[in-house]
């Protein structure tokens, strides 16, 4: 069943090139998170991620997580997070069925608590990894506690707690996914490596055609186009090295026999230009 994707853009990090791909250069580029509505036709409205919101500058005034502002400075304004990008389109947050997480990073649960009526959706192995992570040990997982409802448990369903699907063909390598509805509109696929228990989500847009939204598995086309990993100290922050290596050959080989399929990572720039343009807001 076909679905209907809008991205937006809810600000983004300074970065050095260097940390993205391998031989990119000591310049300061923008990382621009991104974040999905998704509109089922039958089941209503669905987020993929909530970016930035303004609620990062509360959750890291003070130390040990103000350490995470300061190595990745943040621009975003209120108008961005995506709960004001929805409202400004007469949307209100209890509009939105359910979110998909595909981890527990910041700038993907940046405007979780926005939406506290929503179902949530992630793997369980995402979950238990930051679960009663605080200070130090939340910071070095990315994790930024004060972001998270405190009734999370209660309104998640871990999706990898039900059996996973064959694919099809056109997906290999990716050979098994969570048919959230049954019906094929939404496959969620592990895509572990980057954070413990990522995962992707392949749909297929009524306009644009099929889309893997595949989260921080690669942090740009090009490098999935190609298969470049990071430069080898932003592989140092992987949560698994080797996972993530072994996913972004997988996404090398997708793109390469499926070309016709849009592949996202959250921080490409040329996602973030679909933004403003093929996916923007058309409802
Ligand atoms: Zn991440």
């Amino acid at each position: 069943m076909n679905v209907r994707l809008t991205l937006f853009d809810t600000g983004f990090c300074r970065q050095w090139e260097m940390f993205s791909i391998k031989g990119g250069r000591l310049r300061n580029i923008a990382f621009h998170a991104i974040a999905g509505l998704i509109e089922h036709p039958v089941h209503g409205l669905f987020l993929f991620d909530t970016g930035y919101s303004p609620r990062f500058f509360e959750a890291t005034r003070s130390l040990p997580y103000a350490l995470y502002a300061k190595i990745t400075p943040v621009v975003t304004r209120p108008e961005q997070s995506v709960k004001a990008q929805l409202e400004e389109r007469g949307i209100q947050v209890e509009h939105i069925k359910g979110i998909f997480l595909s981890h527990f990073h910041a700038d993907h649960i940046g405007g979780l608590r926005d939406f506290p009526d929503s179902h949530l959706y992630c793997l369980s192995s995402a979950y238990e990894h930051v679960r009663g992570k605080f200070g130090l040990r939340a910071l070095r997982e990315g994790f930024l506690p004060d972001l998270m409802p405190h009734d999370f448990a209660e309104r998640t369903t871990f999706i990898d707690r039900s059996m996973p699907i064959p694919l099809s063909k056109a997906h290999e390598p990716f050979t098994e996914a969570y048919d959230y509805f049954g019906d094929g509109s939404i496959l969620l696929v592990e895509l572990n490596g980057h954070a413990t228990g990522q995962m992707g989500l392949f749909l297929r847009d009524q306009d644009q055609g099929d889309v893997f939204l595949c989260a921080d598995a690669a942090w740009s086309s090009e490098a999935y186009r190609n298969n470049l990993l990071p430069h080898p100290i932003a592989q140092l922050i992987m949560a698994d090295g080797t996972s993530y290596k072994e996913n972004l050959t997988r996404l090398h080989q997708l793109s390469a026999h499926w070309p016709s399929l849009k592949i996202l990572p959250t921080h490409c720039p040329e996602v973030w230009q679909m933004t403003q343009g093929a996916f923007a807001w058309r409802l």
